[in-house]
């Protein structure tokens, strides 16, 4: 994985003297190494800023250093916000103003001026606040004390959201084939997706894939039968079955790594020259952290890996997902989600089984194998990107997930199983008057404010149905979201 860390720049200026920038120089460089203890990704205290040209350097400094994944700004003391203009408007990196304090309790015995002067938090973080609203820029702010749990939870999960921002900037998606024919939500404008996004988004022939697929040696491939092996219970006699699946994986990996991809699709109408559409193939590959779409869905593929990047330990429990089927009993109402092979195994709830069934749809020769599972309880979201045509539009909806409540022994694939919040139906409603697609991805450890705050830092329309959601109150919001997004 590749180095990231975040810049703590904290404000002052050259009015209180060197002892007091010390002071202030010290606490700074201890909160942070204090921070990087529990945060996921280190914050490395860079500079107690004191001039315009000074700030101005930094920031140029953090748009071309690689591994800076975004800056925490802070004012122990006061920082005149006229010296942030120059740095601030050409900021590239994502932005989080911490409003803390260094002490927690007012010294009610020894407060005195100098104390007041050097502890300034409160009115230093309202004038920087009011330079980041009058260049009206996208950052998050974080207030409270600076060791308390929930401050750092909500730091920690504002570096993920910005680990996805870098990734999405870097992100490749290799298509094999084009999208299913005749599908609409899957499509989207690959330019503006660039532009937006920073995704490069290209297309490789499925004999490319069939070519190297030829060039596996069987040494390749029993290597990853003993991968498959270490994690997964074999329930099929059809050993060349898995095999084979084990031969598209190593193609597709062999083809993504050369190109930097971390994300690709298929699709089933274009399988020419494979016996299978891959299954275990994909769904080892997403355990690896690879994104994927089926049906040729780029956009689905791509915000998998960033979901898995954002996710715990740089590979998080999110997966490409599928509603399917409800379950409309009172008071059992759920929604069963699955795809046709290629769900994640990052989603069990028990070691998965390698089987082997027949697939009816698409070219397939011969029957692919696949994991099957029980997906995990909890808490999550589902996530949809859309092309709304001139701008995208991400809907994240939060979910209960359930084990499922019926045993299904006849169902050949990995499922899961949920509630849409605020209730299913309420939910279905507000989703689809949403425009959202059949396909999301899935998390378990991306929250929907992760999200947002993903969404504000790439500038695309954000859409929030939980609980409080009521289709008339949404009915509006896209009413009046389509009115200033067509402004801006
Ligand atoms: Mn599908």
């Amino acid at each position: 994985m590749k180095k990231r860390e975040f810049w703590f720049i904290v404000g002052s200026q050259d009015l209180y003297g060197q002892e007091v920038l010390d002071t202030v120089a010290e606490r700074s460089a201890e909160m942070a190494a204090a921070l990087s203890e529990v945060l996921p990704y280190p914050l490395v205290y860079k500079v107690t800023a004191q001039s315009n040209a000074q700030i101005a350097e930094t920031i140029r400094e953090a748009n071309y250093c690689p591994e800076c994944a975004g800056i925490v700004t802070w004012c122990h003391t006061f920082s005149p916000s006229k010296m942030w203009i120059n740095g601030l408007v050409s900021l590239q990196k994502p932005y989080c103003h911490l409003a803390t304090q260094y002490n927690r309790e007012i010294p009610k015995d020894e407060i005195d001026m100098d104390f007041m002067n050097l502890n300034q938090a409160a009115h230093g973080d309202r004038e920087h606040g009011f330079i980041g609203a009058r260049l009206r820029l996208p950052r998050k702010v974080i207030a409270g004390y600076w060791k308390d749990e929930k401050v750092q939870k909500r730091l920690s999960d504002w570096m993920r959201a910005a680990i996805g921002v870098a990734v999405s900037k870097e992100m490749k998606v290799m298509r094999f084939g084009d999208n299913m024919r005749e599908v609409a939500v899957t499509e989207g404008d690959k330019v503006e997706v660039q532009i937006k996004l920073g995704w490069q988004v290209n297309t490789w022939a499925v004999g490319d894939l069939v070519k190297e697929m030829d060039a596996v040696t069987e040494a390749e491939i029993d290597a990853l039968m003993a991968e498959y092996e270490a994690s997964y219970d074999i329930a099929t006699d059809n050993i060349a079955a898995i095999r084979y699946q084990a031969k598209e994986e190593i193609a597709m990996k062999r083809m993504m790594d050369r190109e930097g991809c971390k994300a690709f699709s298929n699709t089933f109408q274009d399988l020419y020259g494979m016996e299978q559409l891959p299954g275990l193939a994909s769904q080892h590959l997403m355990a690896q952290g690879y994104g994927y779409g089926g049906e040729g869905d780029w956009k689905v593929s791509a915000m998998t890996a960033i979901l898995k990047a954002m996710g715990e330990g740089g590979n998080g429990a999110s997966a490409f997902m599928e509603d399917y089927t409800y379950h409309l009993v009172e008071g059992q109402e759920y929604s069963l989600g699955a795809h046709m092979l290629e769900v994640c195994p990052s989603l069990a709830a028990d070691r998965p089984r390698i089987e082997t069934h027949h697939l009816g749809i698409g070219m397939n020769e011969k029957d692919p194998a696949r994991v099957v599972f029980e997906g995990k309880a909890g808490k999550g979201i589902v996530v949809s990107l859309i092309d709304m045509g001139g701008r995208l539009r991400l809907i994240v909806q939060d979910i209960e997930a359930v084990k499922p409540i019926l045993p299904m022994p006849n169902l050949p694939v990995a499922r899961v199983m949920w509630r849409a919040l605020p209730d299913l139906t309420t939910g279905v409603e507000c989703w689809i008057t949403a425009g959202g697609a059949h396909h999301t991805v899935l998390s378990y450890d991306v929250t929907a404010d992760m999200m947002r705050d993903w969404a504000r830092m790439m500038d695309i329309e954000y859409v929030h149905i939980g609980a409080d959601t009521t289709p008339e109150k949404l009915e509006e919001e896209l009413l009046v979201k389509d009115l200033i997004w067509k402004l801006k």
